[in-house]
């Protein structure tokens, strides 16, 4: 009977977490896909404490361990500031990814507890199951980390590039797999520490090479990987709900990860192996003709860019990681408002990597209650910028920038981009003349029809709307 019950309960957390899921791909329903997902964790939680077996022991051993995660967590998420949030995403996938260690050495040497054999004569299948929990866990543990370091700054985000990485990668992945094999048929503990360092030093070498503009899709990737591994080790301990929710967070992770790779025009396959940041080095340290062969900046104030919009009938509004470190989104909207009323038509302009993760830009659009048929994917909107008097890029920068059409040396080359030099008058809205996340210096800052407004982000675009209030 409890084990029915345990068994429906799993049965009905897994409808909740494909439900949030599907809230979670409309902003209008995201709230409430949220909210499926809580409840499917509640449920699974409580459903897993009751489970027969489970003893008092175990009881307490549960409820201190979510206290103690729980309270890190807890402390964790209130104190991260929305433009760390990515680092934060990867710093939880290297626990998923150890979590996944940890529970395949478990596996491997109290086998009896997870009825899956003795110690010394472990099941083949789980054999199986176990290694591949442990690599997939071990991969996703070391890559993350240094996902973290390069995106929270403490590494370098330049590629790290060496002769041969490609052979050494396919070389070391081939001896995963000879080792893998090993295990399974002996069963011998060297072997099962030795697929756990190999997999740790292959998680190192396939994310050292990927740099400034592609880490979106590694993040992504991560998150599927620490998916699959989930779902191996639910395989190995034979909990239903585990291989559910890892096969759906995996699924979910590839669906993202393809998405991403076509919104960066990269392929796949290289992502999955490793290394597509490609010879960035050149493009990291700028790329194409230096500042001093070019056109002077023109830089403006904020009265005149007010001056101008007010005139203006169509504006696009084109907002990047700036605005989000500025928290502008809000004056944002005011200021929208304001030249509606003067009868301007609006919209905004999202790139899907715009910001520092997938859906950051219209996490904030949203939060400043911008109408949701404003806010325009890169391929709805592009076209129209031909047609716009003003595009007024607020803090983005990498996904403007040319350089992606025509530098082939360029670490962004082949990025689809917003081409925001086609509307009449480029205003960008940015501290200086940093380059932005990618390090490739941005042509269209010394174009004729672009005009710098040079500040925080949400100060200039207040200063805009205390002008237009005139
Ligand atoms: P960028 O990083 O290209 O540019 C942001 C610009 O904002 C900078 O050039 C900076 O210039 C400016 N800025 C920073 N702070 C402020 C502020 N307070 N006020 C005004 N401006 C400010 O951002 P984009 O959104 O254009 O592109 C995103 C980049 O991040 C892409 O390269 C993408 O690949 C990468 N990325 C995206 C992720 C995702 O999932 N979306 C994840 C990880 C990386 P200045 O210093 O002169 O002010």
């Amino acid at each position: 009977m409890a084990q029915t019950l345990s068994t429906l309960a799993y049965l009905v957390a897994s409808v909740l977490f494909i439900l949030a899921l599907r809230g979670l791909s409309n902003p209008e329903t995201s709230r409430q896909g949220n909210l499926f997902g809580m409840v499917g964790m509640a449920i699974a939680v409580v459903a897993t404490l009751l489970k027969p077996g489970m003893g008092a022991g175990g009881i307490v051993i549960v409820l201190a361990g979510l206290a103690i995660g729980g309270t890190i967590g807890t402390v964790l998420a209130q104190r991260i500031q929305m433009t760390s949030l990515p680092q934060l995403v990867a710093a939880f996938h290297s626990l998923v990814g150890m979590a996944a260690v940890f529970v395949a050495a478990a596996a491997f040497y109290a086998p009896e507890s997870f009825g899956i054999g003795v110690p010394g004569n472990i099941k083949g299948a789980s054999l199986v199951e176990m290694s591949l929990g442990l690599a997939i866990g071990a991969i996703t543990f070391s890559g993350s980390v240094i996902a973290f370091a390069k995106l929270d700054g403490r590494m370098s985000g330049s590629p790290i590039i060496f002769k041969g990485q490609h052979m050494l990668n396919a070389a070391l992945g081939a001896l995963l797999l000879v080792l893998v094999i090993a295990f399974v048929i002996t069963g011998s503990p060297v072997l099962f520490w030795l697929i756990a360092i190999l997999s740790f030093a292959l998680g190192f070498l396939l994310i050292i090479p990927i740099g400034g503009a592609d880490m979106p899709v590694v993040v992504s990737m991560l998150n599927s990987y620490s998916g699959w591994a989930a779902a191996g080790i639910g395989f190995t301990i034979g909990n239903l709900l585990l291989i559910v929710t890892g096969a759906l967070v995996g699924a979910s992770g590839a669906i993202l990860s393809y998405i991403m790779c076509k919104g960066m025009n990269r392929s796949i396959v290289n992502v999955l192996l490793g290394g597509f940041g490609g010879d960035g080095g050149a493009a990291a340290a700028g790329g194409g003709a230096g500042a001093a062969d070019r056109a002077p900046v023109k830089a403006g104030s904020p009265e005149d860019a007010a001056y101008i919009m007010k005139n203006a009938q169509k504006i696009i509004i084109v907002p990047g990681y700036g605005m989000a470190v500025a928290q502008a989104q809000q004056v944002v909207r005011e200021m929208a408002d304001l030249l509606k009323k003067e009868g301007a038509e609006i919209s905004y302009a999202i790139h899907p990597v715009a910001g520092r993760m997938p859906g950051h830009m219209n996490v904030l659009l949203a939060e400043a209650n911008v109408p949701y048929d404003e806010v325009h994917e890169l391929e709805e909107i592009n076209a129209e910028f031909a047609d716009a008097d003003v595009a007024y890029v607020i803090g983005a920068n990498d996904v403007t920038n040319p350089a992606a059409k025509t530098d082939k040396s360029s670490a962004i080359y082949g990025m689809p981009i917003l081409d925001v030099e086609r509307a009449k008058t480029v205003f960008f809205v940015k501290r200086g003349m940093a380059s932005g996340y990618a390090g490739v210096e941005n042509e269209l800052f010394f174009r004729p029809n672009t005009m710098m407004l040079f500040g925080d982000a949400k100060k200039v675009t207040q200063q805009i709307v205390q002008s237009l209030q005139k």
